[in-house]
């Protein structure tokens, strides 16, 4: 069933669009608008559709005139774009160049050699935003054409990461879909002298472009550079000869001093097997992906932009389409770096676990210290566009997490370093304590005796004579300090200022170790204290709550439930 508020929204956008429009608006606009606005009806992609086809065809058969007098009357707020709710939490990304609404095609293209991260999430949510934005279509291109590096493992992690981040696609592919595509436009290239075999040493190569000196192969023929394309495939050994693209070798730009368009890999591809050898390079891959699917505008990380030229110059020798290229900054968390080559050996070294090891930035780590894949989503097009490198502090992303976790986390009790106490003269033997302080959220029934835990942090500031009050229990006079702790319960909690602390039922503790993530790198210094884990005593509850569900310790923060023994801090 489709709810009238629903029907409300389809209205005033199929209205304001058709009004900004000239007065028409199509079916697929709105539908992706809908679920731009309102992810959750991505299940229900069918019962909307025929609503918003309805809507549509009533809406387009009104004048401008009585579109523009329903919007106000019914709609004021749409009639300034710039205000309406769902631009707001839009408001990070600037209109396209150039784009019109229903034909923008966008793409995310990760290559599969290593594990998702946040930088990964980055790119897949701006173009995926974008494609939404205009009612268009989002491409997930696997771009793997460098088997040296690239694994299904790899592959099935982006997968696997994408789909937790809620991202849709319509349409996944594989760069290595279209080989013969390359070979076809590479040969092309080569005959009309706009490329060359060349076979000079890697040193050879690297020292002509510092000197902006062109090398003797560039001057071959067309039939010689033929023949070499044809050793490519046979006795050329790997690194003995490439293809390059004849750019200009006193280019300002280096990228553009005659770049490789392919290279010779003999590994096993890991969904090609040996099928090929001679392998496309990622700007010939870009470019010609880039251009046949479709794609009008284009999203890439600024360590990219220098390419835009070499991509531009690639297809216009091929007289193909070019897309718009837009870039944005990279995305890092400070002291947590996404780097492979960084991370690999921490792996190796043992001093992080995994590539899910909740002190890094992979979308598996982030998953498992409890972030929620729509704070991230928030967290991006909160920063936008902008160009500027971020490097931004994690508490960023956990300022949009705490609002998605703070409503729906249970609050449990949850004692470190306990130190005990008894409390004599208890008149009760269970209390019920509510599972939330605001929301209705239930209620759980503690076991006690005169025996509990308290936390040391709050066993420290404890004097003898004092009174402390031990939540939704009551007030206890304390008689006794040292390594243990006693007092008398001196009754139900009033408004006095004393220390108002957390506890644990001895009978009835749990044990549980609580990992608590801090940041891997100080600096360029690996931080070894960057894991802390404690022994710690929570209520017999846990064990009740589902795995991966977020709860608050009270008094300490929010953690995810890891295993029956295990939590993991997410944040205060
Ligand atoms: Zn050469």
């Amino acid at each position: 069933m489709m709810d009238d508020e629903i029907k409300k929204e389809i209205r005033k956008m199929a209205l304001q669009n058709a009004f900004e429009y000239g007065g028409q608006t199509h079916d697929k606009i709105i539908l992706g608008k809908i679920l731009g606005s309102k992810p959750e009806f991505r299940t229900k992609i069918k019962e909307i559709s025929d609503v918003i086809s309805e809507t549509v065809s009533s809406v387009n058969q009104l004048s401008s005139e009585e579109q523009r007098s329903e919007i106000e009357r019914e709609f004021p707020e749409a009639l300034k774009p710039k205000e309406r709710a769902v631009e707001k939490e839009e408001a990070g990304l600037p209109e396209l160049p150039g784009a019109k609404h229903g034909k923008v095609i966008t793409r995310f293209p990760p290559e599969p050699n290593g594990y998702p991260h946040i930088g990964h999430a980055k790119a897949a949510i701006i173009n995926s935003e974008y494609a939404k934005m205009y009612g268009g279509k989002f491409i997930l291109r696997m771009d793997d054409t460098n088997p040296e590096t690239e694994r299904m493992e790899y592959h099935a992690a982006i997968k696997v990461g994408l789909e937790w981040l809620g991202i849709e696609f319509d349409q996944v592919k594989s760069t290595s879909d279209d080989m013969e595509i390359f070979y076809e436009k590479g040969i092309r290239l080569i005959n009309s002298g706009k490329a060359y075999v060349c076979t000079c040493k890697r040193e050879d190569i690297s020292k002509n472009r510092r000197e902006r000196k062109a090398c003797k192969c560039s001057f071959e023929d067309v039939e010689k550079n033929n023949k070499n394309w044809n050793k490519m495939n046979e006795r050329f050994k790997p690194g003995e000869a490439i293809v390059r693209f004849r750019g200009d070798m006193k280019a300002d730009n280096a990228v553009m001093r005659d770049p490789v368009l392919f290279r010779i890999i003999d590994e096993r591809h890991y969904t090609l097997g040996d099928k090929y050898r001679i392998w496309p390079s990622y700007d010939m891959a870009v470019a010609i992906e880039d251009s046949i699917d479709g794609v009008t505008h284009a999203f890439r990380s600024k360590e990219f932009e220098l390419r835009r030229e070499l991509i531009d110059a690639i297809l216009d020798a091929l007289g193909m389409r070019k897309p718009h290229q837009g870039f944005f900054s990279r995305l890092e968390f400070k002291g947590m770096p996404i780097s492979k080559r960084v991370i690999k050996p921490l792996i190796e070294e043992g001093k992080v676990s995994w590539y899910d090891d909740p002190r890094l930035p992979t979308l598996e780590a982030l998953r498992r210290r409890g972030i929620k894949p729509e704070a991230i989503r928030r967290f991006i097009m909160s920063l936008g566009l902008t160009k500027a490198n971020t490097l931004a502090p994690f508490d960023a992303l956990e300022a949009f997490n705490r609002r998605f976790v703070d409503a729906s986390s249970k609050r449990l009790f949850m004692t470190s370093h306990a130190k005990k106490l008894t409390v004599n003269n208890l008149p009760l033997t269970a209390v019920e304590i509510p599972n939330h302080p605001v929301n209705d959220m239930g209620k759980r029934r503690v076991e006690i005796n005169s025996h509990f835990y308290i936390s040391g942090e709050d066993a420290v500031a404890i004097k003898d004579g004092m009174q402390i009050r031990l939540l939704g229990l009551g007030d206890v006079a304390i008689t006794k300090i040292g390594s243990e702790f006693e007092g008398n319960f001196v009754g139900e909690g009033g408004t006095a200022d004393i220390p108002k602390i957390q506890w644990v039922s001895q009978k009835n503790a749990h044990e549980i170790k609580m990992i608590i993530p801090k940041t891997l790198f100080e600096g360029e210094e690996f931080n070894e204290d960057s894991l802390e884990e404690l022994d710690v005593y929570t209520e017999p509850h846990y064990l009740q709550l589902k795995e991966g569900e977020e709860i608050q310790f009270v008094r300490f923060g929010y953690c995810r439930k890891d295993s029956q023994s295990q939590a993991i801090f997410t944040h205060k």
